[in-house]
């Protein structure tokens, strides 16, 4: 059934203009959707990438540092432990009993070997100079003159050591030489017995190189500086360019002067790959992102094939829905997995209630359920159905029975094995509804071919008895008038009733003759049921049980029309029963074992090749006359036989009554036409009869 199109006002301008954006906006929305997440997981891996590539980053640069603050630390341990063993080995250079001389010589050796300081020096309790000796390693470090008992800084660590009892440094301070230069110098005043104290001066320059530059490693720069930052002295490599510098920084709490060691590390990496840990990290991140490129592209991939795969089922499903055959799918176990619209259409369940049933099918018929549930035992069990098909009774949802026809094959998935069946279904209850009717016209047909025998016969009597009958009547009306003759006076009573049973005789005679007639009029009558029949229609009449009795015999029929044929004047009936008649006989003569390609072929064209005398055609003859010709590749007709063909009630079957040709041959002539035939090429025969055009 065809919906209506229900009739609606054209559609208005704004919504007409609207359509499309709305159809825009929702594609958009869809493919939004689509890319969103994939947006989100890629934002998300790239900020979690960046976060871990800045913590190793600061990672390492908090390591640097704490490596950095402890080798400070060690260092400033060192130094103070360096400057203490300094004062111990001054100390013990001022031995018991020691003159100025000797200590000189003592001190001369020290100074050899601490090549931090720059002179000792001896100084009594007023802290004039006893003794002093410079550095072999300068020269003049020091004027005489400037280094006297008011000295501020000698004073000042001295009074400090004097007060703790131990050795005091004094404040750095800086001591010019020499053109230009000079010296970053701290005092340490160290008391001893007697009062008298020994003071040493420390160049803090050459304290950094010979006490801390040893325990710190290169390319760093070390400087003694200030409590408040100002830088003393300081050694180590200029900063490279293209490196970043590390800070730390340690108080030196030396008694008298606090100072701090500050020490300033660079890294020669760039800052963005500062160790392997990052470069790790990094390398990570890159095959992260590559793995999520290429499970994007993948991605991509299966939409792509998701699509097609969408666009074959739509293409499937349309398919499935348009046919009218039937279609059923069923597992192993024999649960109905699938149907079509027209399988659903036939039995008049819906697919829901078809597919929900678990075991009997709701359109078996009940008397043959248990039949059929023995089928579907067999054909689960592994029985392979016959190719051909076979016809089965189903039942409507009205309980009405239907026949039909049903091809069922394996239903194999894509890994090769078997699923289940599928099967196709036929309603042939219209086909069965046909050959019902061609049955029941072909009795019809039968019946009329029997009248038309009888008829036939009807005619050969009448024509036989017609002069027997006459004879009779003659010779009865002779006796008469030789009985009428006799005018003797001894005419006895038996002649008299030998005259009335002539007249009587001659009476029968006439009444037998009026009958003869009547019959031959009756077939005669005929005539008057003519009409005009298109050649095409005469022949699609009769193929239906042509074709039903060609199957029984395994015939293949032909048929071949010339176009725009004209419509012949004819009495349909026995016309169709000619065509029928000679049909059957091709048949029958091609029914041989031995004959494997049975081919009976009917054709309708202008009179061509035959007239009305079959001496030859003319152009008039084939305006005049349609030519219909049956022919068969059976056995042929002998010359005996062709000689009695057309003779009544000859046949040469068992069951045969021998008067269809000639039946045939009546019919044809009536109509002005002929009927006859020929041997075909290689083997068979045509029959050939023509019938006058409109
Ligand atoms: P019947 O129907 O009893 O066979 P017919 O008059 O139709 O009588 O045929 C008479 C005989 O003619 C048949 O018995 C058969 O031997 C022969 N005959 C008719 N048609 C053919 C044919 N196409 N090929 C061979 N023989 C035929």
């Amino acid at each position: 059934m065809r919906a209506l199109t229900p009739v609606s006002s054209p559609p208005l301008p704004v919504a007409r203009v609207l359509r499309p954006a709305f159809a825009r906006l929702r594609f958009l929305r869809s493919v939004w959707r689509r890319w969103f997440l994939w947006v989100l997981l890629a934002v998300l891996v790239l900020v979690l990438l960046v976060t871990v590539v800045w913590l190793a980053g600061r990672h390492e640069v908090e390591q640097t540092q704490n490596v950095l603050d402890r080798d400070t630390a060690d260092a400033v341990s060192d130094l103070r432990v360096g400057l203490q063993r300094n004062a111990q080995t001054l100390r013990a250079s001022l031995g018991e009993g020691v003159d100025r001389e000797r200590w000189e010589t003592r001190a001369a050796d020290l100074l050899r070997e601490h090549r931090e300081w720059l002179r000792l020096e001896w100084r009594d309790a007023a802290l004039q100079v006893r003794g002093a000796v410079d550095t072999p390693y300068r020269r003049h470090a020091f004027e005489d003159t400037r280094r006297g008992a008011d000295q501020p800084d000698v004073l000042l660590a001295c009074a400090a050591a004097r007060k703790l009892g131990a050795p005091a440094y004094s404040p750095s301070h800086y001591v010019p030489f020499s053109q230009g230069t000079g010296f970053e110098v701290m005092e340490l005043c160290l008391p001893v017995e007697g009062g008298a104290y020994l003071v040493a001066s420390y160049s803090l320059r050459d304290t950094l190189i010979e006490l801390v530059a040893p325990t710190l490693s290169r390319g760093q720069e070390v400087a003694f500086t200030e409590v408040d930052g100002t830088r003393l002295v300081a050694i180590g490599a200029p900063r490279r360019v293209g490196t970043r510098v590390f800070t730390a920084q340690q108080l030196i709490d030396l008694p008298g002067a606090p100072m701090m060691l500050r020490v300033d590390g660079w890294r020669a990496v760039p800052d963005l790959f500062p160790n392997m840990l990052t470069a790790l990290v990094t390398a990570i991140s890159i095959a992260l992102v590559s793995v999520l490129v290429l499970l994007a592209r993948d991605t991509r991939k299966r939409q792509r094939a998701e699509r097609d795969l969408a666009d074959a089922l739509a293409f499937r499903k349309a398919m499935e829905d348009s046919v009218i055959t039937g279609l059923r799918a069923r597992d192993l176990q024999g649960r109905i997995t699938y149907v079509n619209p027209a399988f659903c259409e036939m039995v008049g369940f819906g697919a829901d209630e078809l597919m929900s049933t678990d075991g009997e099918a709701p359109y078996w018929p009940t008397e043959l359920a248990h039949e059929y549930q023995r089928r579907q035992a067999v054909r689960l069990a592994g029985a392979v159905p016959p190719r051909e098909g076979f016809e089965s009774v189903f039942m409507r949802k009205d309980g009405t029975r239907f026949p039909v026809l049903i091809f069922e094959a394996p239903l194999i998935n894509a890994h090769g094995s078997q699923t289940g069946w599928m099967s196709a279904f036929i309603d042939i209850s219209e086909q069965r509804r046909i050959e019902e009717l061609s049955r029941a016209s072909q009795e019809r047909l039968q019946a009329s071919a029997r009248l038309a025998t009888v008829g036939e016969m009807a005619s050969l009597l009448s024509h036989e008895l017609t002069q027997p009958l006459a004879a009779i009547a003659s010779y009865a009306s002779g006796s008469l008038n030789l009985l009428g003759a006799d005018r003797s006076q001894q005419r006895s009573r038996d002649h008299d009733e030998v005259a009335m049973a002539v007249r009587r005789i001659a009476e029968q005679a006439d009444r037998a003759g009026q009958v003869i007639r009547s019959v031959h009029d009756f077939v005669r009558r005929r005539d008057r049921t003519r009409e005009a029949v298109a050649p095409h229609a005469l022949i699609d009449a009769v193929l239906p049980l042509v074709r039903l009795q060609a199957r029984k015999l395994g015939v293949r029929v032909e048929v071949a029309l010339e176009e725009r044929l004209p419509a012949v004047f004819c009495d349909r009936t026995l016309v169709e029963q000619v065509l029928l008649n000679l049909a059957r006989n091709g048949m029958q003569a091609m029914d041989m074992p031995e004959l494997t390609d049975r081919v009976l072929r009917l054709k309708v064209v202008r009179a061509g090749s035959v007239g009305r005398d079959g001496d030859g055609a003319t152009a008039a003859d084939a305006r005049r006359w349609l030519e219909f010709s049956v022919a068969d590749v059976g056995c042929g007709i002998s010359p005996e036989v062709a000689e009695r063909l057309f003779t009544p009630f000859f046949t040469t079957r068992p069951d045969g009554m021998g008067l269809g040709l000639s039946l045939c041959r009546t019919v044809v002539e009536q109509h002005g036409g002929v009927l006859m035939f020929e041997p075909q090429r290689p083997c068979g025969t045509i029959f050939r009869f023509t019938l006058p055009v409109t």
